[in-house]
C-alpha cells in the first residue's frame, strides 16, 4: 500500500503517520529523515546533496528527486510506504509519478487530514511556557489549573514569539497556498481522500484505517 499523507501544520499528521506506519507495517518516510539517511549512508545522491548543503545552497530538484527514487527503491518499500512531506509542489508530484512508473509502482491513496484554518490557529498558538521552570502547557490540550500560572512552580506562563498569531497565520497561509495545487493534482487523478481531522485523534485514525482497509 503506497500512501501519501498530507495535512497542514497542527493537523496531527505526525501522530497519524506513526500509527499508520505501525498498524499497516509500512515505512514512514519523511523528507527530513530521507535526506539525513542519504547523506549519512553516502548514497550517490546523498553525496551530491551534501555538496550543495555544505555550501549553504538549496539542494536542486534533480538531486531531491534522486534521493526520493533511491529511498522508494529500497527493499523495505516493497510492501508499501507512507510518504510524509513529499511532494511539496505540483512539479514534485509530477516527478514522483515518473519515479513510481520507473519502479513499477503507483500511489494508492493520498490522505489529507482536513482541519479548519481557525481551529489550526487555536492549536498552533495555544502553547504557553513557564518562565520559571520551562514546563510547557497548552490552553486547549494541557491547560494549567489557573490561567497564566505554572502548575509545577507557580511561575508566570508566556507565549513564545514564534507561537504568536501573526507568525503562525503567515506560516499557515504559505502552507495552504503550497498544498492547494498538490491536492488538486491528486483530486483530478481520483486519489485524494479527505479525512475529518477535527475529531478525537483515535477517531481520525479509525477513519484512516477504514479507508486503507477498503471499508470506507
Ligand atoms: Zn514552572
Amino acid at each position: 500500500m503506497n500512501i501519501i499523507l498530507m495535512g497542514l501544520p497542527g493537523a496531527g499528521k505526525g501522530t497519524q503517520a506513526e500509527r499508520i506506519a505501525e498498524i499497516f507495517d509500512v515505512p514512514h518516510i519523511s523528507t527530513g529523515d530521507m535526506f539525513r539517511a542519504a547523506v549519512n549512508d553516502k548514497t550517490e545522491m546523498g553525496v551530491e546533496a551534501k555538496k550543495y548543503m555544505d555550501q549553504g545552497l538549496l539542494v536542486p530538484d534533480h538531486v531531491v528527486n534522486g534521493i526520493v527514487k533511491e529511498r522508494l527503491g529500497k527493499d523495505d518499500c516493497n510492501k508499501g510506504f507512507l510518504l510524509d512531506g513529499f511532494p511539496r509542489t505540483a512539479a514534485q508530484a509530477e516527478t514522483l509519478n515518473g519515479i513510481l512508473d520507473e519502479l513499477g509502482r503507483h500511489i494508492d491513496h493520498v490522505i489529507n487530514i482536513e482541519v479548519d484554518r481557525s481551529e489550526l490557529l487555536g492549536r498552533l498558538t495555544g502553547r504557553r511556557i513557564c518562565r520559571g521552570c520551562g514546563t510547557s502547557f497548552h490552553v486547549l490540550f494541557h491547560a494549567p489549573s489557573q490561567e497564566g500560572v505554572c502548575d509545577k512552580c507557580g511561575g508566570e506562563l508566556y507565549q513564545r514569539d514564534d507561537d504568536n498569531e501573526e507568525t503562525v497565520a503567515t506560516r499557515l497561509d504559505v502552507n495552504i497556498e503550497q498544498s492547494a495545487p498538490i491536492l488538486s493534482f491528486y483530486e483530478e487523478k481520483g486519489l485524494l481522500r479527505n479525512i475529518d481531522g477535527q475529531q478525537e485523534i483515535s477517531k481520525v485514525f479509525d477513519d484512516i484505517a477504514k479507508l486503507l482497509r477498503g471499508q470506507a
